[in-house]
């Protein structure tokens, strides 16, 4: 399956649950950020994740108030990079003990020394390594040398310890879809669990134009349909129809809830026009009428997971066909041919000093 068979019944039930008591309106995911502190300055990113000071990260139990105020199923812990938050065994320990399911997020630069030696694998857990292109491509990107090498020893090494492993590659204006064939070649040789391609979201706080225009996304991502029946890729058909400009989605941006250092982030988890203090004024503070509808000129350009693939599995399950198909691609996981060796994991680098504090 493209997904952990416990990951699958744990959301549908919960989807379920959610269409008994009659609400439309429910978050699937926690983007949960302990932590504005960063070991990298990837160019892609908003520039309030990676300036923030160590010191001032979400306490631990703010984290874990966060996923029961939310109730979220799934949880995507990122930042920052959260293999700095100094709490994380026990943030994941809660969890998983919470029978959440946890989507690791991180650069994977010091994977070795913040979860390999200190966190054991589990089902409901999965490391989920940032991945932008090949060598070249990626570490300009990362605006640093070495951190495509590092990140593919990692990957080698997560597999090789038992970790659910996934990769998450954001597709930019220059990004050519063939390296991305290349790199998903590449990461089936590693036999990575799943593959998440994204369309970038172009921050106001980023300063170059690498983003690309509503065109351009639908041409690449026609390819990157093409590409989901030959390698592991996660994005659902109705998604990727979606960002192909072959079907209309609303936005549901309350699928996606974002909890930061700053508080509640709305109304979404790209657009921080105001932060909230607490769960209550977040939930009943956003005009989701407004947001849903994609009339504001910020979301003329976005086509991001965050926002519309809880919209494409719920258009997928209001009819039969879209049902079955979406069953089918689920079960449908292509995996890495017998006899094709793995790609030899690159040489581990000597990290950079990290400054943190
Ligand atoms: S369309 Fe994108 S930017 Fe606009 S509310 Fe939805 S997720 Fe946020």
């Amino acid at each position: 399956m493209r997904f952990p068979l416990g990951l699958t019944v744990a959301v549908s039930r919960y989807m379920m649950s959610q269409s008994l008591k009659r609400r439309d309106r429910y978050p699937t995911v926690l983007m949960l950020e302990p932590l504005y502190t960063c070991n990298l300055a990837c160019i892609g990113c908003s520039t309030e994740r990676h300036t923030g000071r160590l010191s001032d990260r979400l306490p631990l139990e703010a984290c874990l108030q966060a996923a029961d105020e939310s109730q979220a199923p799934t949880l995507s812990i990122c930042g920052g990079e959260p293999t700095l938050y100094p709490e994380l065994p026990e943030l994941i320990a809660g969890l998983i003990e919470r029978g959440r399911y946890i989507y690791l997020c991180t650069n994977a630069l010091v994977l070795d020394k913040k979860v390999f030696d200190l966190i054991p694998p589990h089902p409901q857990l999965i490391i989920n390594v940032h991945l932008d292109g090949m060598a070249h491509t990626h570490d300009y990107v990362c605006d640093r040398e070495g951190v495509f090498d590092r990140a593919v020893a990692m990957i080698g090494e997560s597999k090789r310890r038992g970790y659910y492993t996934m990769t998450n590659t954001t597709v930019f204006q220059e990004t050519e879809l063939s390296e991305v064939e290349q790199l998903c070649d590449l990461l089936m040789s590693l036999d990575v669990d799943g593959m998440l391609i994204s369309p970038g979201y172009q921050y106001a706080s980023v300063e170059r134009d690498i983003f690309m225009k509503r065109d351009d996304i639908h041409r690449k991502f026609g390819r990157v349909m093409e590409l989901s029946r030959r390698y592991p890729i996660t994005a659902t058909p109705a998604f990727l129809e979606f960002c192909a400009g072959q079907r209309e989605l609303k936005c549901a941006p309350y699928s996606t809830v974002t909890r930061t250092p700053l508080g509640w982030k709305g109304p979404c988890y790209l657009i921080g026009e105001k932060y909230f203090a607490t769960w209550e004024e977040f939930w009943g503070g956003v005009d989701w009428d407004y947001w849903e509808t994609r009339q504001d000129t910020r979301c003329q350009n976005c086509f991001m997971h965050s926002g519309f693939e809880a919209s494409a599995v719920k258009a997928a399950s209001s009819n039969l066909k879209d049902f079955v198909r979406l069953m089918m691609w689920n079960m449908s996981k292509p995996h890495r041919k017998t006899g094709v060796p793995p790609a030899p994991p690159a040489a581990p680098r000597e990290e950079e000093a990290v400054e943190v504090a």
